[in-house]
């Protein structure tokens, strides 16, 4: 049996290999941080990892090579 592979549905092109697309979580940054440096390293590398729903941006790079947003619980990697 074929091991479990990630299927993600490009609006663009339809249900596509997870291994055409790159993406990342949208960051919520603190409104605490008002230094503009330190804001681009929060944004850049504090992600919080979080277990559950998160919107993340995807990028179909091997495809039409436009971005979305998803919706996504982290445990299940269901698309919502
Ligand atoms: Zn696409």
């Amino acid at each position: 049996m074929a091991p479990h592979r990630l299927r993600i549905h490009c609006p663009h092109c339809g249900v596509r290999a997870v291994e055409e697309f790159a993406y990342g979580e949208i960051p919520a940054t603190p409104d605490a941080l008002t230094d503009a440096d330190a804001r681009d390293v929060d944004r850049g590398f504090m992600h919080s990892n979080h277990e559950g729903p998160v919107t993340e941006r995807w990028f179909h790079a091997f495809g039409c090579r436009r971005w979305f947003t998803v919706r996504r619980d982290t445990r299940t990697n269901e698309m919502l």
